[in-house]
């Protein structure tokens, strides 16, 4: 079989621990047998990190805009511990998070569904993906103690000198008191970034904050999606046959409940936090929700949802053989290859990443699966879970046969 040729590099970012691991696999059973591999190869493991004072991460984010499209391995955000462990110079910060400084873009996370596995909730039968904003209000808020009675106020001053001013309350007693913010441009990105995501995958758009009670801020918000909506993506949305739907976020939960799924559900930062959470626990598992950065001038990073799978690193380290399942990194490089594909016009690219997709969600189906799902396994025929590799190697068995 004649290997499938790709002209424009895709950037990949490898990254930590187990999901390095799988990495390599997923490349040398399920990758390079298939494909003429052109990558930008950036190592985004910590210790690579240490060695360029972080400037890869910095130099990766920047290829992702020259080049477009990335994928990215699971990376260890370091903490006190990991200081130590790596003997850092510095508590590096989160790649994820210098990524989408530099990207500025929204992160779009959807459960891959098999059948045999189902929902918590009976009434999903397609995936829902969540749209987190991922900048401002309350992660980036100033908060203190109020230690007695006093007045509190919110004031502002512009750069001219004319200022507001709102009591927001005289305290009589102790208590808290918290100041938010976000910016017009911070939620226009994340507007775009949301129509162009549902235009890309001809899903229906929802929208959710508490304008109702929120008059300023979260109408703000709401006001800023409409505006957007009917000046730069009605007519396409019309032509793509998917609508635009704003509701109220707890009108939104209790519709979201009792939908069919297979649409995108947009949230403010801590709305998107807490959903997330809860939609991928309700379809089953982190290691079957992929995870993809969208920029609002069309650059794309795709990365699995979990973290470094630390525990079974550590027992890799030891010599046992583990059973981590590699869907969700696996479907981050099928993703970052079919966009690839798109933007090159390389329709090959696009046939071999949904062959790709197929065969591991059928292996699957067949039975064979590791350790992690034969927990949650339904399906008719007995779960046979399998190492890592051995899922891998059944999956390319599938996919050699598709693509004939
Ligand atoms: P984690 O790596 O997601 O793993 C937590 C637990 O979830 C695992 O111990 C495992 O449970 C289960 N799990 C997650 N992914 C799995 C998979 N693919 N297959 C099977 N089981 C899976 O989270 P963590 O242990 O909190 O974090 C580890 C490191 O990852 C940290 O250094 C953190 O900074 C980093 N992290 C990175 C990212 C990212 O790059 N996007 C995201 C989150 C965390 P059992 O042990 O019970 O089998
Ligand atoms: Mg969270």
């Amino acid at each position: 079989m004649e290997k499938i040729k790709m002209t424009t590099p895709l950037v990949e970012m490898d990254g930590d621990e187990m999901t390095r691991i799988l990495w390599k696999q997923i490349k040398d059973e399920l990758i390079l047998p298939f494909v003429e591999l052109k990558t930008e190869y950036y190592d985004l493991g910590l210790v690579h990190r240490e060695e360029t004072k972080d400037q890869v991460t910095i130099d990766a984010a920047n290829a992702n805009k020259k080049y477009g499209v990335a994928v990215k391995c699971a990376t260890i955000t370091p903490n006190a511990q990991r200081v130590k462990e790596y003997n850092l110079s510095q508590m590096w910060k989160s790649p994820n998070g210098t990524i989408r400084a530099i990207l500025d873009g929204t992160v779009f996370r959807s459960p891959i569904m098999v059948r045999g596995i189902s929902p918590v909730v009976k009434t999903w039968k397609k995936p829902i993906t969540i749209a987190r904003h991922a900048f401002g209000d309350v992660y980036k808020a100033t908060e203190y103690r109020v230690p007695g009675p006093g007045k509190a106020e919110l004031v502002y001053t512009s750069e001219d000198g004319t200022s507001f001013r709102e009591t927001v309350y005289d305290f009589e007693c102790p208590g808290v008191l918290q100041g938010q913010f976000n910016k017009d441009s911070s939620i226009r990105s994340f507007a775009r970034s949301c129509f162009q995501y549902a235009l890309d995958t001809r899903q229906d758009l929802w929208f959710s904050t508490k304008d109702t009670i929120s008059k300023q801020y979260d109408h703000t918000f709401k006001d800023i999606f409409q505006e957007i909506f009917e000046a730069e993506c009605q007519a396409r949305f019309e032509a793509a046959g998917i609508t635009y739907f704003y509701t109220l976020i707890d009108d939104a939960v209790a519709r979201v409940i009792r939908s069919k799924g297979g649409f995108i559900w947009a949230c403010k930062n801590y709305d998107g936090d807490v959903m997330s959470d809860m939609v991928s626990t309700a379809f089953g598992s982190l290691a079957m929700m992929t995870s993809v950065l969208v920029s609002p001038e069309g650059n794309y990073e795709y990365e699995a949802a979990h973290g470094t799978v630390t525990r079974h690193y550590y027992k890799y380290l030891k010599g046992e053989e583990t059973s981590t399942n590699p869907v969700a990194t696996l479907f981050a490089w099928s993703g970052a290859l079919r966009k690839r594909g798109e933007l090159d016009g390389l329709e090959a690219l696009g046939v071999y990443a949904d062959a790709l997709e197929t065969a591991t969600i059928e292996t699957i189906e067949s039975g064979v699966m590791t350790g992690d799902l034969c927990a949650m396994w339904e399906g008719d025929v007995p779960a046979q879970k399998v190492s890592s590799l051995e899922f891998l190697r059944t999956i390319r068995g599938r996919l050699e046969q598709k693509l004939g």
